[in-house]
This record gives C-alpha cells, sequence and structure tokens, in this order.
C-alpha cells in the first residue's frame, strides 16, 4: 500500500495513527457487539464517545463555560444559512466582511434573511489582501458580523482576531479551527466544516455563546435550532454517528501529540518552508502579502511566463 502526500484542502489528510485505529475497531466497537456504524446514537457507548468528543474539543481550544459546543448534520456553508436564521430574531441586520470566495458566499446566503451590508471588502484588490480594521462600516444594530477566519482558495488568513468589534463576531474556521490557539471568548459563534482539520465531511462543528441562543427566527428548521440542539446535546435527529466518532479520534490524536500550541508551531514551520520553496522558484508563484498569508494552507499560481511556455 502506498499513501501519497496528500494536499488536498478537503475532504483531508486525517493522521494515519486514527485511520488505523478506526480500522482496528470497525468491525466490532469496544466488545459492543456491533460496529460503530450501526450503533444507536443513545447508546450508552456512543454517548460516551460524544461526551469524549465535546469534552476533547473544548480541552483543546479552551471554550469557555458559557459556550454550547454543536456538532451538527452538514458542512460550513448548511451554517451560512443557519447562522442568520438562528441570529435574526432580534435585528435581522448583519454586517460582513469579505476577503475571498468563502466569505462572499456566505453573504449571498445571508442575504435571504434579512439586511446584510458589506462592512469592507477587498474585491478590488482580487481578494489579495485583508482591508485594515480602521475601515470597517459596523452598524450598531446588527445582529452579528461576519468574517472568514482563513480563506482557503486563495490562503489569506486573519492572524489576530479583529479588535474592538462593537457587536457579536462570529467566523467561519473550516479551514483553520484546531491550527492554532484562538481566544474563543472574542466570539459570539466560531463555526466549521469538519472535513479538513477536524474528521471528515458530514458534520458541522458550531460554537456559540449561551447568550446568542435566544434569538433564533420561527421558521429555523428544529435539526438546526442553535438552542433547541444544545438542550438535546446535539442528538434530536440521528447525526451523522460515523463522522462525530471521527471527529472524536481526531481531537484525542491532536491532544496526545502536542495540543494547538504545538500544531500551530508545526503549522507555522510547514507552511514556511512551502513559501519559502515557492518564493525561490522561477516556475511557482504566491502573490499575497506575507503578513496575511496562511499558515493553515498553502496556496501557489505558476508564472505566467511558464505557463506560456508550456502551452
Ligand atoms: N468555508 C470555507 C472557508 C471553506 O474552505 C469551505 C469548503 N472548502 C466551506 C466554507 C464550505 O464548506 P462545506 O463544503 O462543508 O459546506
Amino acid at each position: 500500500m502506498t499513501r501519497i502526500f496528500n494536499f488536498s484542502a478537503g475532504p483531508a489528510t486525517l493522521p494515519e495513527q486514527v485511520i488505523e485505529q478506526i480500522a482496528d475497531e470497525l468491525l466490532e466497537y469496544k466488545q459492543s457487539g456491533v460496529s460503530i456504524m450501526e450503533m444507536g446514537h443513545r447508546r450508552p457507548e456512543y454517548l460516551e464517545v460524544v461526551t469524549h468528543a465535546e469534552r476533547d474539543l473544548r480541552d483543546l481550544l479552551a471554550v469557555p463555560d458559557n459556550y454550547k459546543v454543536l456538532f451538527l448534520p452538514g458542512g460550513a456553508r448548511v451554517q451560512f444559512a443557519m447562522l442568520p436564521m438562528n441570529l435574526f430574531g432580534k435585528s435581522a441586520k448583519a454586517d460582513y466582511v469579505l476577503t475571498g470566495f468563502w466569505g462572499e458566499t456566505a453573504y449571498h446566503e445571508a442575504q435571504k434573511y434579512g439586511d446584510i451590508a458589506i462592512a469592507a471588502s477587498s474585491k478590488q484588490d482580487d481578494y489579495l489582501t485583508i482591508p485594515s480594521r480602521e475601515s470597517w462600516q459596523i452598524r450598531d444594530d446588527a445582529a452579528y458580523l461576519h468574517y472568514t477566519d482563513n480563506e482557503t482558495l486563495t490562503g489569506i488568513e486573519f492572524h489576530d482576531i479583529p479588535s474592538s468589534v462593537p457587536v457579536p463576531l462570529v467566523t467561519d474556521m473550516t479551514s483553520s479551527l484546531l491550527t492554532k490557539p484562538m481566544d474563543i471568548s472574542q466570539f459570539g459563534v466560531v463555526y466549521a466544516g469538519a472535513q479538513k482539520n477536524a474528521g471528515i465531511a458530514g458534520l458541522g462543528i458550531v460554537i456559540i455563546r449561551e447568550d446568542l441562543l435566544e434569538q433564533a427566527l420561527p421558521i429555523v428548521p428544529s435539526v438546526y435550532d442553535y438552542k433547541f440542539e444544545a438542550e438535546q446535546q446535539s442528538l434530536y435527529s440521528t447525526p451523522p454517528t460515523f463522522a462525530w466518532y471521527v471527529s472524536g479520534l481526531v481531537f484525542a490524536w491532536l491532544k496526545a501529540n502536542g495540543g494547538i500550541e504545538g500544531f500551530y508551531q508545526r503549522n507555522c514551520q510547514r507552511s514556511q518552508a512551502l513559501y519559502d520553496i515557492i518564493d525561490a522558484s522561477d516556475f511557482y508563484l504566491n502573490t499575497i502579502p506575507k503578513s496575511v498569508r496562511s499558515r493553515a494552507n498553502v496556496t501557489f499560481q505558476f508564472k505566467q511566463e511558464n505557463l506560456e511556455a508550456l502551452f
């Protein structure tokens, strides 16, 4: 068997030890007589899996006690719609900072549910920069301000949490969750699809401050009602049981192998090594300013003259 170096953004590489553990446990999960794939989601063995998964994620990110952690079906695009549905009960307004394709997509989805404004955008720079915090226009009555922590396609990352945001801060960390320490207390909501750094496809992770659980629109589907799902321990509908189990294994592996600080150091070294090669190359190119280059995922283009020579 040859496992290749898989640089795909997502679904992305899983730790080999996690895959081996899955293989070991697949036919029968811990003398339960069934595979984890066949196990009822309310069985004590499964409840133990999800309890450990939440505890480990909370430990890894130091999630404060006044935050709920939800594990919901589907990926990040589901949350593009569920955020406004869950947060627009008091004010159906939200402001979005656009730094690339994913922020723009989240912004368009939210427009179906209320009055959405662009607080700042780097579109005029082909999304190759991050607008300075001073330029952001945030409305006092916005239900939240949304930004994309790491724009996966271009490889642009916020290296600091935006400061002095007067409304709840919401961020899409689909490609950067668990890659660096984050002060969760600075946020109203942090969300991510699991398939990049936190497991496999099919699961969305939402970390939400408790006081924001009171402002859902009546139309929000029960299965995505953040307050209701918090009360139900994310078990109202049959959850993506296998995906949640895999996330639990990934969290345990991260904890056992250096925790978030350790992985952050490795991500810095690994991304720098790749950027050094790209910057020294005659063939590859990265035009993102160094101050906002992603440490979570490295992108590159081909130099125009090389492309012309090829075709
Ligand atoms: N946000 C970001 C930053 C992403 O990278 C992606 C997927 N590449 C998405 C959202 C969409 O995620 P999903 O496919 O889970 O809906």
